[in-house]
C-alpha cells in the first residue's frame, strides 16, 4: 500500500497536468489558473500529507469544518478558501482564517462582512457566487440582478469584489458545464464594463472534478477539486 503522501502527489500531478493540457488548448497560460484542493471529504489527520504532496490552497464548504481544520494544520504558508454558505453569525471567527470568500451570495451578507471587516480593521477579498444553472436549490445571486447591484456591493470599503463564482448544473453532463461557465465569463464581462473603477473581477472560481477542463476552456482562474484528488485512499473518504 502506498502512502497518503504519495497517492495525494501523484493525484495532484495528474489534475495539474490536466489542468495545464486545458490551459493550452485554449491558448492560457497554466500559472493562470489555481487549483484549491477541497478538503470537505478528508478528515483534518490527512491534511498534512495533502500539504506535503504539494497542495497551497486549501478550500472547506463548512465554515466550522475550515475552523478546525484552519486550527488543527499547522502549515503557515497554505491558504484557506471558504467555498460554501456563510452564515453571518460565523463571519467573525471566519475572517481571520481565509485569504478568499468565494461564496458571497447576498447584499445582506456582504453587508454584514463589512461590518465585520471595518471593526477588525483588515480588508476581505471576496467573489460573488451566481447561480447560473439557476436551480431553485442553489445559493447565489440570480444572473441578472448584479447589474444593478454591482455599484451598492462594490461600495463597501473592507470588501474587494475580485471575480465571480459559480456551480454548472448538477446532471447536465459536459456540455450544459461549458454553457453554464461561458455564460458567467460573459457575465462578468458584461459587469466588468459597466463596474466602478476600483472593482476589477478578475477571478472566475468555477469548475469541479468532474468539469473543470470545460472550465478552463472558458476562463476559470481557481478550480476546485475534491474527489479526484483522493482517488485511491483508503480507507475511501467518501
Ligand atoms: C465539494 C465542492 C467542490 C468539489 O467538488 P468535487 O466534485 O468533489 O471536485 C467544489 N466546490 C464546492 C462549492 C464544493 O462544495
Amino acid at each position: 500500500m502506498a502512502d497518503p503522501v504519495t497517492i495525494l502527489a501523484e493525484n495532484l500531478g495528474a489534475i495539474r497536468q490536466r489542468i495545464a493540457g486545458a490551459a493550452a488548448r485554449s491558448g492560457r497560460d497554466a500559472t493562470d489558473v489555481r487549483l484549491v484542493a477541497i478538503t470537505k471529504y478528508i478528515s483534518a489527520d490527512i491534511l498534512p500529507a495533502l500539504v506535503q504532496a504539494g497542495a497551497t490552497d486549501l478550500g472547506e464548504s463548512r465554515p466550522q469544518e475550515l475552523w478546525s481544520k484552519a486550527a488543527a494544520l499547522d502549515a503557515p504558508d497554505v491558504h484557506w478558501h471558504l467555498v460554501g454558505h456563510l452564515q453571518r453569525n460565523k463571519i467573525r471567527r471566519t475572517l481571520p482564517l481565509v485569504d478568499l470568500i468565494h461564496s458571497v451570495d447576498s447584499p445582506r451578507l456582504l453587508e454584514a462582512i463589512e461590518r465585520e471587516a471595518a471593526a477588525a480593521h483588515c480588508r476581505v477579498r471576496v467573489l460573488l457566487e451566481v447561480n447560473i444553472s439557476q436551480e431553485p436549490a442553489k445559493h447565489g445571486f440570480p444572473p441578472d440582478t448584479l447589474a444593478s447591484l454591482l455599484p451598492q456591493l462594490a461600495a463597501a470599503p473592507h470588501v474587494a469584489i475580485e471575480g465571480l463564482m459559480a456551480m454548472a448544473h448538477r446532471q447536465g453532463g459536459p456540455e450544459t458545464a461549458r454553457r453554464d461557465f461561458a455564460a458567467l465569463r460573459q457575465l462578468r464581462d458584461r459587469l466588468q464594463a459597466d463596474a466602478p473603477q476600483h472593482v476589477r473581477l478578475n477571478e472566475l472560481s468555477m469548475g469541479m472534478s468532474g468539469d473543470f477542463e470545460e472550465a478552463i476552456a472558458e476562463g476559470a482562474t481557481l478550480v476546485r477539486i475534491g474527489t479526484a484528488l483522493y482517488e485511491g485512499l483508503t480507507p475511501s473518504p467518501r
